[in-house]
């Protein structure tokens, strides 16, 4: 469903949206959706953490032969549900009809608003170690940053985990100057969006949450005015 705003879904996810039977997602999704869905819709909506139960439901909404579409935000193949269905899918054993419709994810949203951080190339790491173990984060971390590429951390702070972005901070200054461009958005094309530029040095001085992306610039991003820009490497 892209980042929020209605504007950035794709005309083939709006056209789904409007054509299925049953449509399934966390609340928060079905509730930006809410102008798109009507009411001969089914609507099954589930709490954050439920992703299994709420797959397994759309699965056999299908097999019932109803049309499901199954919303994740952003791009449902990036930390979203396109993964656990085709998985449930093929361990189900099931003959089922699935299509992946891609849409902006949050770091291009992000990087939209901050001007053109993602120029080069970059590393999509998630500081969430519910499903993965926190060494493997760090591993990834370091390797990302010592390769210099630009970093857009996804699930970077939650009211439960505070100390990941503390320490991917630290990982990051022992490779990367603290002068390196940070931006920091929240809300990317959804609504009350909020954006700031800072550097690796005071970065943990603006809010982060749960609806917020950060990006880490590479050797060469640098600043202008509210921009944050990485070289391709043109004359200019
Ligand atoms: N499938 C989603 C990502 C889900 S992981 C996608 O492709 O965008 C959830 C994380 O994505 C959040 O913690 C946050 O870091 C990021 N995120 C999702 N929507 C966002 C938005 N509108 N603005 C900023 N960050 C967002």
């Amino acid at each position: 469903m892209g980042p929020g705003d209605l504007e950035y879904l794709s005309i083939k996810a709006f056209q789904v949206i409007k054509d299925v039977d049953v449509v399934v997602g966390y609340n928060t999704y079905i509730d930006l959706l809410a102008d798109l869905i009507n009411e001969d819709q089914e609507v099954i909506s589930t709490g954050m953490t439920k992703e299994v139960d709420r797959t397994a439901l759309a699965i056999e909404a299908a097999c019932e032969g109803q049309k499901v579409a199954m919303v994740s935000s952003g791009d449902a193949g990036v930390y979203g549900m396109a993964g656990l269905v085709l998985e449930m899918v093929n361990e189900k054993g099931l003959d089922l009809a699935v299509e992946i419709i891609p849409g902006i994810t949050a770091a291009n949203a992000a990087a939209s608003t901050l001007g053109a951080p993602l120029m080069h190339d970059y590393a999509v790491i998630s500081l969430s170690d519910l499903l993965t173990p926190w060494e493997v984060i760090v591993d990834r971390l370091e390797k990302a940053a010592a390769a210099d590429f630009v970093i857009a951390l996804y699930n970077p702070k939650s009211n439960q985990r505070t100390e990941q972005i503390v320490e991917a901070r630290e990982i990051f200054l022992k490779h990367k100057e603290p002068s390196t461009p940070v931006g920091i958005v929240r809300n990317a094309k959804r609504g009350s969006e909020e954006m700031v530029v800072t550097n690796l040095d005071q970065m943990l001085e603006e809010e982060i949450d749960m609806v917020t992306t950060v990006i880490i610039g590479n050797s060469e991003t640098f600043t202008f005015a509210d921009f944050m820009v990485t070289p391709r490497g043109y004359e200019v």
